[in-house]
């Protein structure tokens, strides 16, 4: 089973559009997402541009700001500051990674928990450890959607996360174990990485490096998560040897295609409950 995340990611958007449409006819309430930018870095450019549509198609007010590269730190935070205040806007995400010069964890801090879209400010992280997901990050939430929508059942079922960064395996790992999973969290100190990948039944990689995950490295009938963005001879792959692996697993995402579309989706979605919460 190939897991098709354009697929599931269109039919969210559709019920967004949908949500949006009834917030502005019965409250006069338009979502609104900003997005600041740093820098010249082409991939984040693209990612930026990837929201902009989103927005668009789904009805969501969008607003962009962009730095040069040698931008201050206090300019950036006083803009979010700015930003926080504005009723027009309910999401705010500084597109990562920001230049070395920028201390990331105090930029992100500066933006108001509430309309802390991509589920990084520590008191959403926090929230998340206690089993509260009402801003959880966009990556994660995709994950956990793509095994719901799959009809993979999570509680129970040993799962193994490879990669413990602040915004894929962390709290994946979390999301996973708030479901009843038993979790085992991986990384590149991690002895002989194949005695814990092989007795997954989910497996989800997020490492950064091409192909990784091979064949013996998984057992019969699992179901695999492929993070991974890697560009190899200008082509796209991910963590995982896909073509090898998806013969032993019983479902499988492919990259691109699969977890990539679902990040933007649940940006949306949480950029939509940020609006919505504003009328509790
Ligand atoms: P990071 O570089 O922040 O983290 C990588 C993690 O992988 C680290 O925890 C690292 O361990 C671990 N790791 C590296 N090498 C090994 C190894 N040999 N064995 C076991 N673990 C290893 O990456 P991200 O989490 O930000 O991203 C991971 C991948 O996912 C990237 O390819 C990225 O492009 C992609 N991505 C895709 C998204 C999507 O929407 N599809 C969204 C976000 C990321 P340690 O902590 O010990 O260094």
């Amino acid at each position: 089973m190939i897991i098709d995340g354009t697929q599931i990611a269109a039919g969210i958007q559709k019920e967004l559009i949908h949500d949006v449409k009834r917030l502005k006819d019965e409250h006069h309430l338009t979502p609104g997402l900003t997005t600041i930018l740093v820098g010249d870095d082409s991939a984040s450019r693209v990612y930026v541009s990837m929201k902009k549509k989103a927005c668009k198609k789904i009805g969501i007010y969008y607003e962009e700001h962009t730095f040069p590269g040698d931008a201050k730190e206090e300019e950036i935070v006083r803009l979010i500051q700015r930003l926080n205040q504005d009723e027009r806007i309910h999401g705010i995400l500084v597109q990562l990674p920001l230049p070395s010069h920028l201390d990331e964890s105090s930029v992100l801090c500066s933006i108001t928990p509430q309309k802390d879209v991509d589920g990084f400010h520590p008191v959403n992280m926090g929230k998340l450890l206690t089993g509260d997901e009402g801003m959880a990050p966009c990556t994660p939430s995709g994950i956990i959607t793509l095994l719901e929508k799959m009809g993979i059942e999570v509680a129970g079922k040993r799962a193994v996360v490879v990669g413990r960064s602040n915004i894929v395996g962390k709290p994946v790992a979390v999301m996973l174990l708030n479901r009843d999973a038993t979790v085992t969290i991986c990384h590149s100190n991690t002895k002989d990485l194949g005695q814990y990948t092989r007795q997954a039944d989910i497996l989800v990689v997020a490492i950064g490096r091409a192909k990784f995950i091979t064949e013996d490295m998984v057992r019969e009938g699992v179901a695999v998560i492929d993070v991974g963005i890697n560009r190899v001879g200008g082509k796209l792959c991910g963590d995982v040897d896909f073509e090898r692996v998806k013969k032993k697993a019983s479902a499988i995402t492919p990259v691109p295609g699969g977890v990539g579309p679902m990040t933007v989706a649940m940006l949306m979605k949480n950029t939509v409950t940020a609006a919505k919460n504003t009328l509790k």
